[in-house]
This record gives structure tokens, C-alpha cells and sequence, in this order.
């Protein structure tokens, strides 16, 4: 970004709001780092207007885009193609421009899976997994673990329709076997659980945890939270405080940008990458407080 001239490519992020969206630091960080001349900037998109924002992003040459809430659904009328992974989660996070034809991705499954890897050294092959919410976010990464072969699926939400139709996706799809319950967790539930992951959106500016923190995890339990500020939640905590393998959820938020970034550029980042960002957001937190 240090040198901007006409030869500069233009990456960016929709989203309404997205005044406070992380992405820029992280593209503009992999651009330096690998000497790609590029820059990534940020634009709020009226939800009236997505579709000519894309006609924009074609015709301005903008290079890739990220999309953000609430335009992951809407913009999939728009573009020319769409990915068979993209599709199943029914939403698209990441555009690529290739020559005017635009191409939709969703990479926010990979981004936790990644991170709950990076985390375990573990892969997702055999898992039984638990996961608490079922919106944008759970459907990802529920299929996700699915296509990375995990044994089972279990989600828990409160309202078990919005459940229920990730568990037929996946139980259509896949071999994993998935179930849709709404429930209190007790600890006979996550006993056998491997993996246990929140995506709901309870711990966020709160201390709210959303599972009863005097539950005692399996030892070998591996957890994620998709919130990620604070960076450490109640839930989060409950997992330190067990020495539990813990996935943040700016990881998630970091690994699948990291995921767009390698889409359009064709450079795969190291976990060096990845821990050199979360430093940057960490540092930025603390600078916020
Ligand atoms: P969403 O589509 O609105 O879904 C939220 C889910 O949480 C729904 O299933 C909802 O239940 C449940 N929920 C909300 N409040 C609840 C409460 N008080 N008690 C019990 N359940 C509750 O949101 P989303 O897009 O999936 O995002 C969920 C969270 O993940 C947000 O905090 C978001 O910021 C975060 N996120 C993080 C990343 C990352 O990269 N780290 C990426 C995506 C999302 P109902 O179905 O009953 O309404």
C-alpha cells in the first residue's frame, strides 16, 4: 500500500455496516507481506442497492470482494457462477473478478475448521461434534465438518426449525449423521462430545456463557467460539480454565479471510500469517479499551 499508482488492483469488503470490519487489516497485511500491488478498502452497501454495488464491482474491475451481513444471500443473484460448496451453505462470502465474470465462494466453514486444526493438530475426520445456535454462521460450518467427514452433528437451538433444515442438508449430503435438538446442555450431552463449538451470538460484550460453566468438559475436548469480542468469553474462558484445545473466534475470522485471500491470489499464508494478524487485532483491542 505504499505505493498506490494506476496499476494498483482493488480488493474490498461489503457489508452494512462495515465501518468496523476487521478484513482491511488483514488483506492489506498479506499484500505487503507477499509484494502484491494492491490494496483492500472498505464499502458499505444500502441493502436497496447490492445489485448494482456488484454491476460496480464487474465493471470498476474491482478484483475480489468479501460480503458481510446482511448481503451474504442477496448477492447470489448477481454473479455469474457459483461454487458446489457455496451453494449447500446457501450464502457467498467471498466474489472473485476474473475478466468482468464474477465467481462466488463461501470460505467461513473452512475458517473455523482451519482454526480448530491449528488448535488441536487434529483433523475433523470421525469427530462428534456439539454445536449451540443454527444461523449464517452454524450452517457453514456444520456442513463444513460434514464435508471434512465428522461422525456425528448434533445442533442445539432454540428454535429447532432453523435446526432442522442444516441436519436435512447434511443427512442428504453426506454420511455424517446429523440431529436437530432444542435443549438445556447437561453434562451427560457432552460427555462424548469431541468438539464443541458456540454460534450463537451470546458472550458478545457480555459475560453470558452460552453453556453452564460448572459442566466439566472431557479432558480431550476440543472448543471454538465464533464470537470474537472479547477476544476471551465466558465460554472461552470455561475452556482455559479446563485446558481445553481452544479455537478463537477471531481465528475463524482471520483463516477465512486468509481462505478469500488464496482464492484470488493463488498464495497460500503461513500460521506465522495468521499469528502475526491476530497480533495486530490484539494490539488494536487494547488500543480500543
Ligand atoms: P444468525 O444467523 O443471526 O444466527 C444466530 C443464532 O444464534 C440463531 O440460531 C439464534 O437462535 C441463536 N441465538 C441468538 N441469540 C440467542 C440467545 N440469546 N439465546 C439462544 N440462542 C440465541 O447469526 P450468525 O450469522 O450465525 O452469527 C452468529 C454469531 O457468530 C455472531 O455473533 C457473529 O458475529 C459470529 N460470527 C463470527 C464469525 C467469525 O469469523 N468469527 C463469522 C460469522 C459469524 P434462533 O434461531 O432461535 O433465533
Amino acid at each position: 500500500m505504499s505505493s498506490i499508482s494506476s496499476k494498483t488492483k482493488v480488493y474490498s469488503v461489503i457489508g452494512h455496516p462495515v465501518s468496523q470490519s476487521f478484513s482491511p487489516k488483514i488483506h492489506n497485511y498479506l499484500f505487503e507481506k507477499y509484494g502484491i500491488d494492491a490494496v483492500y478498502v472498505s464499502y458499505d452497501v444500502d441493502p436497496d442497492h447490492v445489485g448494482e454495488a456488484i454491476n460496480g464491482i464487474r465493471h470498476l474491475g474491482i478484483m475480489g470482494t468479501n460480503v458481510t451481513i446482511p448481503h451474504k444471500i442477496e448477492v447470489m443473484k448477481y454473479l455469474d457462477e457459483i461454487d458446489e460448496k457455496a451453494k449447500l451453505f446457501g450464502a457467498v462470502n467471498t466474489i472473485k473478478n476474473v475478466d468482468g465474470k464474477l465467481y462466488g465462494y463461501n470460505t467461513d466453514g473452512t475458517g473455523l475448521t482451519k482454526s480448530l486444526k491449528d488448535a488441536s493438530g487434529e483433523t475433523m475426520d470421525g469427530k462428534k461434534v456439539l454445536i449451540i445456535g443454527a444461523g449464517g454462521a452454524c450452517r457453514s460450518i456444520a456442513i463444513q465438518l460434514a464435508i471434512e467427514n465428522a461422525a456425528s452433528i448434533e445442533i442445539v437451538n432454540r428454535s429447532i426449525e432453523k435446526a432442522q433444515s442444516i441436519v436435512d442438508t447434511i443427512n442428504e449430503h453426506f454420511d455424517t449423521k446429523a440431529i436437530a435438538t432444542s435443549k438445556v446442555i447437561t453434562q451427560k450431552d457432552i460427555d462424548d462430545v469431541d468438539v464443541l463449538i458456540n454460534t450463537t451470538p451470546i458472550g458478545m460484550g457480555t459475560d453470558e456463557s452460552p453453556i453452564d460453566t460448572s459442566l466439566v468438559p472431557p479432558k480431550n475436548m476440543i472448543i471454538a467460539d465464533a464470537v470474537y469480542k472479547p477476544h476471551e468469553t465466558a465460554f472461552i474462558k470455561w475452556g482455559l480454565k479446563h485446558d481445553l484445545k481452544i479455537a478463537y473466534g477471531i481465528q475463524m475470522l482471520i483463516n477465512q479471510g486468509v481462505h478469500s485471500f488464496s482464492i484470488w491470489t493463488g498464495v497460500t499464508p503461513t500460521l506465522e500469517d495468521t499469528q502475526n494478524i491476530l497480533k495486530i487485532f490484539l494490539e488494536e483491542q487494547k488500543e480500543n479499551k
